[in-house]
């Protein structure tokens, strides 16, 4: 099995801790106010949290994919709102100025989100442009040395609390996606609102909301990349962010089959444990297995990430296979746990609304498996 480095695991034990003492206690609280709490986010930040994924040179800890799937695990398997701000922040939102962003724009925005002062979003999807982001319509005219950014992202996972924004955006039509480029917009510019905090099923305590662009002012220094090349830069965050979101996944799983084993054995009906009767002990044998597969899955396309190959394929399979195996492990928990596993005061039932937003966002299951149809069909 894969080692990782001492590095790593130091970091990774010292997360545990955390996520162990500060926010486990917290986690229902969370869930049930939809917010975390300033004082946790604080402590985030002196931890380094924010800074996972960012070079040392910028103030952060310059985890690569394995090191971030490895923390991704952790972060499973405790609070899922938690997980989500910080996962989100340090990858899709980040992984763009780290490795598409100018010396400036590094020097200028990196430092202030490992810090966890600026937090960041990623502005993809639009209502008309979701499974498919090439028919988008926010658009970008060049003014002068200015853009001129009109359009709205919908479902914007930590909008509410951003300050840095990636947006994608059309900024010649003619072109198709090869007419799409990405710009970093701050808050503050003029012309950028951000809507309510969308009620949602599960991740609570991380929040989407719309984003809306009128006639929003950026630089023409906040290009992130080349004209043009907006839309392959978000496939490639997208992919590496695929991969991560599937090793929280494992945490998850992780978590409730730990929970179920321990219920199984404790619980007794009609004076037999039910781990004795072969109907529960085949649930549990069949999450188990799924989970060292998912495991598999995910550390191979992070391994290829890390080498820097292309692995598109690999990182659809690890999300397809890791997500669906999540649900069924999650269903199988609340099962297990019988009229327990339904009630708010056990926990199992927020990892079963939790985990169903797996299989929607940074891809559906159904655009994973388009994806992995049209590599194999590529390769062969
Ligand atoms: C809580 C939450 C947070 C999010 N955070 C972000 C974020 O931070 N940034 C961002 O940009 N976006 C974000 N999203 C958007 C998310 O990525 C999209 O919701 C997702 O990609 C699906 O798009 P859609 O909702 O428009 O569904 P649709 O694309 O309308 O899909 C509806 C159904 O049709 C299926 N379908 C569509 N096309 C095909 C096809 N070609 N073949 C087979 N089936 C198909 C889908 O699989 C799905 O079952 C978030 C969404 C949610 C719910």
């Amino acid at each position: 099995m894969l080692e990782l480095s001492e590095e790593v695991r130091a970091l990774r034990a010292g997360v545990q801790r955390f996520l162990e003492a500060e926010v486990e206690p917290r986690s229902r609280w969370i869930d049930e106010e939809d917010r975390i709490p300033p004082e946790l986010l604080e402590k985030a930040r002196e931890l380094g949290l924010f800074g996972l994924t960012v070079p040392e040179c910028y103030g952060g800890v310059g985890l690569d994919v394995i090191g971030k799937c490895a923390l991704e695990e952790e972060f499973g398997r405790s609070n899922y709102g938690f997980a989500t701000l910080i996962g989100n922040h340090t990858g899709i939102s980040c992984s763009g100025i780290v490795e598409h962003g100018t010396e400036a724009q590094r020097a200028k925005y990196l430092p202030r989100m490992a810090s966890g002062e600026w937090i960041a979003c990623f502005c993809l999807t639009e209502a008309q442009a979701g499974s498919d982001p090439s028919g988008m319509r926010a658009s970008a005219v060049k003014r002068g040395d200015r853009w001129i950014l009109n359009g709205e992202k919908i479902y914007i996972t930590n909008a509410p609390e951003a300050y840095v924004f990636t947006v994608m955006a059309v900024t010649a039509e003619s072109k198709g996606v090869k007419g799409i480029s990405a710009f970093i917009v701050e808050r503050d510019f003029p012309g950028l609102a951000v809507g309510r905090n969308e009620k949602k099923m599960g991740m609570h305590g991380a929040h989407a909301a719309t984003v809306t662009f009128t006639d929003c002012e950026v630089p023409a220094e906040n290009l992130l990349g080349e004209e043009g090349l907006g839309y392959i830069q978000a496939l490639r965050a997208l992919t590496r962010g695929r991969v991560t979101l599937a090793a929280r996944c494992l945490g998850m799983m992780e978590r409730l089959l730990g929970l179920s084993v321990g219920y199984a054995k404790l619980r007794e009906q009609g004076g037999r444990r039910i781990a004795d009767h072969q109907a529960i002990q085949w649930m549990l044998a069949d999450m188990a297995l799924a989970l060292d597969a998912s495991r598999l899955l995910v550390y191979r396309a992070a391994e290829m990430l890390n080498r820097g190959e292309r692995a598109t394929k690999e990182a659809a399979m690890a999300k397809l296979f890791t997500t669906e195996a999540l649900n069924k492990a999650a269903d199988s928990a609340v099962q297990i746990h019988g009229g327990m596993g339904y009630m708010r005061e056990a926990g199992i039932e927020r990892f079963y609304r939790d985990a169903r937003i797996t299989r929607i966002y940074e891809g559906t299951s159904e655009i994973q498996r388009v994806i992995i149809a049209r590599e194999l069909l590529r390769e062969q």
